[in-house]
């Protein structure tokens, strides 16, 4: 049967997570750099590795089966392709900046203005939803000089932490999308059955990374009230220890309210709390 194509970015900021993601899935490749595509050997499925403003058309256009991109490269691009799963890594927010000095203090201030961004198709539709005719000029890179050098009154791109932002005298002034990576498939393929089969296992691996695996040990008098503290997959395993009188509770944990469940674990009793990373978790 014909291996099943996933393309995804060759250098840059999803590459490295994109291979970890998928390695984690338990497939097996060799990450050539300067190779354009990778069979994998143990999975029907070759990586294809290209820019990624190319992902997305390649998806479309069959190329590709599978694609792994960041959102505001699909939404600039005006694809049609399946969203399949949110990814989790390489999360940032399109934003418009203003000189520090600019006199536009709301939206509808923007009317008649120019603004620099590499992303016309996603500046575009924001501006008209907001019924704001400005002028776009886009520019492919160094968006953020531009104010600077006289070639706008504002810009439109990519902010991380906002660094680059102050040091080149800008200011945040309005969110316009937030994106991460996705992972996206040809339109009509959703229900392939290696599809289906990755998708699991991409899902097993996010699940894993949002949750550890927790061992404490409780005295059984604080058993009842440590119980009721955690959530767990199905309820919590409770072994009894060497020790008469105590107990060890094997349970997961979200990573998101970590630290403060286990303070109150600490406070009901538990101790020698240990903490362990779970690799996969399957339902
Ligand atoms: P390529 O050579 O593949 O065309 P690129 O230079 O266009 O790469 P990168 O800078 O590697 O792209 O960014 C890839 C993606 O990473 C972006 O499209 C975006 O989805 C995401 N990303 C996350 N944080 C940032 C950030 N701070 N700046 C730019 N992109 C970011
Ligand atoms: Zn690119």
């Amino acid at each position: 049967m014909k291996p099943l194509k996933i393309a995804i970015q060759k250098s840059g900021r999803l590459n490295e997570k994109s291979v970890e993601l998928l390695k984690n899935c338990g497939l097996s490749f060799e990450n050539y750099k300067s190779s354009l595509i990778s069979p994998v050997s143990n999975f029907p499925l070759e990586i294809l590795f290209l820019r990624d403003d190319d992902i997305p058309e390649y998806v479309q256009d069959g190329i590709a089966d599978l694609g792994i991109v960041g959102e505001n490269v699909i939404l600039e691009t005006k694809v049609e392709v399946s969203y399949l799963q949110r990814l989790g890594f390489g999360k940032c927010t399109l934003k418009i900046a203003l000189p520090n000095n600019s006199e536009v203090e709301n939206l509808s201030q923007l009317q008649g203005k120019s603004i620099a961004t590499s992303y016309p198709v996603i500046l575009d539709k924001f501006l008209k939803e907001n019924n704001i005719q400005a002028d776009i000029r886009t520019i492919s890179g160094s968006v953020e000089i531009s104010p600077g050098l006289g070639l706008s009154d504002a810009i439109f791109d990519i902010v991380s932490t906002g660094g680059t932002l102050k040091s080149n005298g800008l200011k945040p002034f309005a969110d316009v999308i937030s994106s991460e990576a996705v992972l996206i498939g040809r339109k009509g393929e959703e229900n392939n059955e290696h599809v289906l089969e990755l998708i699991q296992r991409i899902q097993s691996v996010l699940r894993a990374k949002e949750t550890k695996y927790v061992v404490l040990n409780v005295p059984q008098h604080c058993l009842d009230q440590i119980l009721k503290l955690l959530p767990g997959v199905k309820s919590p395993s409770v072994i009894p220890l060497a020790e008469s009188g105590w107990v060890a509770v094997h349970t997961v944990i979200p990573e998101r309210d970590f630290w403060n469940k286990i303070s109150e674990l600490k406070a009901a009793g538990a101790q020698g709390i240990v903490v362990m990373p779970i690799e996969k978790i399957i339902l």
